[in-house]
């Protein structure tokens, strides 16, 4: 058996594993980055980048940015329209219209390219050593880190970055992490050609039906007439109700009222297909004697949005900057990592905990019908709503007293 040996070895090269390697690299740290796929390859999601998938390429290099918004596999997208369990809809455009909010948007673009393309930036860099087609089988802790068990090769590395997604078998096995069905969604997805009706300026579009709450039904606007589709509810709420998402899914798009009319003339481009979303509404342990977990290996999904590309980012380049510490220490024990728990949820656990709660309102049409009558009305709210979706930092306003009591008995503005 080949034996590799790297002082750092990231398993998974979606989003979170592919940013920490180049930031890795960035800041002149080697990295060995295993994948079980070869890409392109698919990976079932609703595809929608938010500001925050934006300023995190920024900030690691200026010029994938202005190359990304060249690719013909991606468009941008301004806006959300949320559409009530009563059919009343917001159109919430991102950053919200107050004075001094930066205006910044999102995009979208199948995962299948847009992993792709990040891949290949990643492979560009000399720092970094890329194995395709080598799935991590088993993980072996040794005296001086860990020893990952390929179906051909041995890697002995002193750290781990965990970054293999929604099925983690090392965030189960070794880091602690059990899947709680209140703190995971469901997910199914298919591509659609077609599809009427889809909003001129490219807002993704959010249906909280009433037979879906919590959940949602979504259509996002793809390029070439595209459109991705899906439905995410959470476990918990599959087990209770006895959901069979692929029914409720076939029935929204052939029974629904108004959703139906808009799919008369549409054609599925591939099969529904499922994966599962493990959402921030509870704080874990991310970080353990050398290793650390990143994206969905941590559970860093927003509860309420579905949002997880954007954080598997931040935790890929937090995950940069706590080894470059952790390498002036000389080791990678517990201690050492430990400040990347609170790096990251620093960064993302504000958001999670309003996230959490808005999920917990939204369980009741009547209350969520009336905040999006209300926030129709309401720019405070509008906005509030809106910052959920990119990334304008709530913190500053969420400390301010005034905010939440302009939020409750604010007069409507319009
Ligand atoms: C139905 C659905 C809709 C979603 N919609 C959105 C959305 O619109 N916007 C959004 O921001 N987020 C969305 N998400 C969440 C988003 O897909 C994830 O949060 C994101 O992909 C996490 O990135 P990651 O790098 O942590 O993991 P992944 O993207 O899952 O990448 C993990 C990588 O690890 C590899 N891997 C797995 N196991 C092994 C192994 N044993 N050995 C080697 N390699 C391995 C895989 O091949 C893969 O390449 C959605 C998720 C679902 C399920």
């Amino acid at each position: 058996m080949k034996v590799l040996e790297h002082e750092i070895c990231i398993v998974g090269a979606g989003p979170g594993g592919v940013m920490a390697a180049l930031f890795l690299a960035k800041a002149g740290i080697p990295s060995l980055i295993i994948d079980q796929a070869k890409f392109p390859r698919d990976k079932i999601c609703g595809d929608a980048l938010s500001a925050k998938c934006a300023d995190i390429l920024q900030k690691l290099n200026p010029e994938i940015l202005p190359d990304f918004k060249k690719q013909d596999f991606q468009i941008s997208s301004n806006g959300v329209n949320f559409v009530a369990p009563n059919l009343e809809v917001l159109r919430l455009k991102f950053g919200g219209s107050g004075p001094g909010n930066k205006k910044v948007g999102g995009f979208i673009a199948k995962r299948f390219d847009l992993d792709h393309y990040l891949f290949q930036w990643m492979a560009q860099e000399p720092l970094i050593t890329v194995l395709e087609e080598t799935p991590a089988q088993q993980f072996i802790r040794t005296a001086d880190g860990w020893h990952i068990q390929t179906p051909d090769i041995r890697i002995e590395t002193k750290l781990l970055l965990d970054a293999s997604g929604a099925q983690s078998a090392f965030a189960r096995h070794h880091a602690g992490i059990q899947k709680e069905e209140h703190h995971f969604s469901a997910g199914l997805r298919v591509y659609y050609k077609d599809v009427k009706g889809m909003d001129p300026d490219n807002f993704i579009e959010l249906h909280f039906l009433k037979e879906l709450l919590p959940g949602y039904f979504w259509i996002f606007p793809l390029p070439n007439g595209e459109a991705n589709v899906g439905i995410g509810v959470r476990s918990d709420v599959v087990r209770k109700q006895r959901m069979n998402l692929k029914t409720e899914l076939k029935k929204i798009i052939e029974e629904h009222p108004v959703i139906s009319k808009r799919f008369e003339r549409a054609t599925p481009i591939d099969s529904v297909r499922g994966y599962g979303l493990p959402l921030g509404s509870k704080q874990r342990k991310l970080s353990g004697d050398q290793f650390l977990l990143l994206g969905d290996a941590a559970s860093l999904i927003d509860p309420f949005t579905g949002e997880g590309i954007g954080n598997a980012m931040i935790s890929g380049m937090k995950a940069a900057e706590i080894i470059l510490a952790a390498r002036t220490k000389g080791n990678y024990h517990a201690e050492s990592l430990a400040g990347y728990d609170a790096a990251i949820y620093r960064r993302l656990g504000k958001e999670f905990a309003i996230s959490t709660k808005f999920l917990q309102l939204v369980r009741y049409q009547w209350l969520f019908n009336f905040i999006v009558r209300k926030a129709n009305r309401n720019a405070t709210l509008r906005e509030t709503m809106g910052c959920m979706f990119e990334s304008v930092d709530l913190r500053r306003k969420l400390k301010n007293p005034l905010f939440y009591l302009k939020l409750l008995f604010g007069r409507d503005s319009g």
